[in-house]
C-alpha cells in the first residue's frame, strides 16, 4: 500500500519536500485486527506542531516515519469479532491508502445516516471541538455575545452556527478573504470581517460596539489581543488555537494587554478536544438535529489522491478550505 511520510521537519512553512509517498507492504493481520482501505481521511491543523520535535499534549511524527491522523474507511478483511467486512469505521491512522489496526481502536460508523466525510468534520473531532469550547470552556449562556476567528474554518463555522442555535444575541465572525466573509453571513453570523483589511481591534470594535461576552480563540496574537480589549465584564475565552503561530520559528509575543483580565474579571481557559469525550453523545445528539432542520450546516473542502494529501495540509494552513478540508482517497 502507499503511505505518506515526513521526509524532513518543516522549518517555517511546510514544502512539499518536508513530504514523501512511500510503497509498503501490509502486515498480516493479527487476531483482533483488520484491514481497512481508507476512503477519506482528514488533515488538520494541530499536525504542523506534531512536525516539530518538541514536547506536546501528542507525540511528535517520526522523521522517515508515516504520518497519521483521522480517517475513515471501509473494512475489507477482519480477524475481530466486533467489527465486519463492509463495515465503515472512523479510525487513527490517515495518510495511507490501507491501515491494519486493532478492532478496538476503530468506531463504526453509519454511512448511510451521514457521509464519511461528515465524521471527521461536523459529526466529529471537528464539531465536538467547537461544542466543547463553547458550552464547557467557555460556558456560554443565551444573550451572550459571541466572537470566534478562524470562523470559515471547520471548527469556526460550527462555533458560529451553534452559538446562533444556543441563542446567542450576537455572533461575530473573521476570515481571511471577502468570500470567506460572504460565506459568514449565508451561515447567519451577524457580522463578519476579513482580518486582512484593517487591525482586528478595530473591525471587532465597529461590529460590537457594546464589547463581547466570549471569545473563541482559533488564532492567538493580534485576534486575541483584539478580543481581550472588546470583552466585556465577566468575559470568557475558550483557547482553542493559535493557527497564527504553528509555523514560528521564535516564541511569540502575548497579549500586550493581558492586565485587563484582573479588572475586568475574564477568564481565559485553553482546552484540548480529546478531554472532552464525554460531551461526545449528547453533542452528535444536538447536532444531528440541527443538521436535519437546517440551523447547521457542513461546509467541505476536498482534494483527491494521497499524492495530494501533503499539500492539502500545506493549503490548509495557508487558508485555501472553506469549512473542513479533508482528501478523498
Ligand atoms: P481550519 O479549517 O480553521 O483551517 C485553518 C484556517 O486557519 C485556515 O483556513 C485559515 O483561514 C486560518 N489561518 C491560517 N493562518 C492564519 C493566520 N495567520 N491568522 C488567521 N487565520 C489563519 O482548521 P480547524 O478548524 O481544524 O482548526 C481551527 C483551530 O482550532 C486551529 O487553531 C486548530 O489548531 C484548533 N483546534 C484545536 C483543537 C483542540 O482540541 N484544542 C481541536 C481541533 C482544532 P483564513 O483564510 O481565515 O486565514
Amino acid at each position: 500500500t502507499r503511505q505518506v511520510v515526513l521526509a524532513s521537519r518543516p522549518k517555517g512553512e511546510p514544502t512539499p519536500d518536508d513530504f514523501r509517498v512511500e510503497t509498503v507492504d501490509l502486515p498480516e493481520l493479527a487476531d483482533g485486527e483488520i484491514l481497512v482501505r481508507t476512503t477519506v481521511m482528514s488533515v488538520d491543523p494541530y499536525m504542523r506542531g506534531r512536525m516539530d520535535d518538541r514536547d506536546s499534549y501528542v507525540a511528535p511524527f517520526a522523521v522517515d516515519g508515516p504520518l497519521d491522523g483521522g480517517a475513515v474507511g471501509e473494512v475489507i478483511a477482519s480477524r475481530s469479532d466486533a467489527v465486519s467486512v463492509g463495515q465503515h469505521v472512523v479510525h487513527g491512522l490517515g495518510w495511507r491508502e490501507h491501515a491494519v489496526l486493532p478492532a478496538a481502536r476503530v468506531r463504526v460508523v453509519d454511512t448511510d445516516a451521514a457521509p464519511a466525510s461528515a465524521y471527521l468534520g461536523v459529526l466529529g473531532m471537528t464539531g465536538l471541538t467547537a461544542y466543547a469550547g463553547l458550552t464547557a470552556v467557555a460556558e456560554m449562556k443565551q444573550g451572550d455575545v459571541v466572537f470566534v476567528s478562524g470562523a470559515a474554518g471547520a471548527v469556526g463555522s460550527v462555533v458560529g452556527q451553534v452559538a446562533k442555535a444556543l441563542g446567542a444575541s450576537k455572533v461575530i465572525g473573521s476570515a481571511g478573504s471577502a468570500e470567506k466573509v460572504a460565506r459568514l453571513r449565508e451561515l447567519g453570523f451577524d457580522e463578519a470581517f476579513s482580518y486582512r483589511d484593517k487591525p482586528v481591534r478595530e473591525s471587532l470594535r465597529e461590529a460590537a460596539p457594546d464589547g463581547i461576552d466570549v471569545y473563541f480563540d482559533n488564532v492567538g496574537g493580534d485576534h486575541l489581543e483584539a478580543a481581550i480589549g472588546s470583552l466585556n465584564l465577566f468575559g470568557r475565552v475558550a483557547m482553542c488555537g493559535a493557527i497564527a503561530q504553528y509555523n514560528s520559528t521564535e516564541p511569540t509575543p502575548g497579549p500586550r494587554n493581558l492586565a485587563i483580565a484582573i479588572g475586568r474579571n475574564l477568564t481565559l481557559r485553553g482546552f484540548i478536544v480529546g478531554h472532552y469525550e464525554h460531551l461526545a453523545a449528547e453533542y452528535r445528539e444536538r447536532a444531528t438535529q440541527w443538521l436535519a432542520d437546517g440551523q447547521l450546516q457542513a461546509d467541505e473542502t476536498f482534494r483527491d489522491g494521497l499524492d495530494a494529501a501533503p499539500q492539502a495540509f500545506i493549503d490548509l494552513l495557508g487558508g485555501a478550505n472553506t469549512g473542513k478540508m479533508l482528501v478523498r482517497l
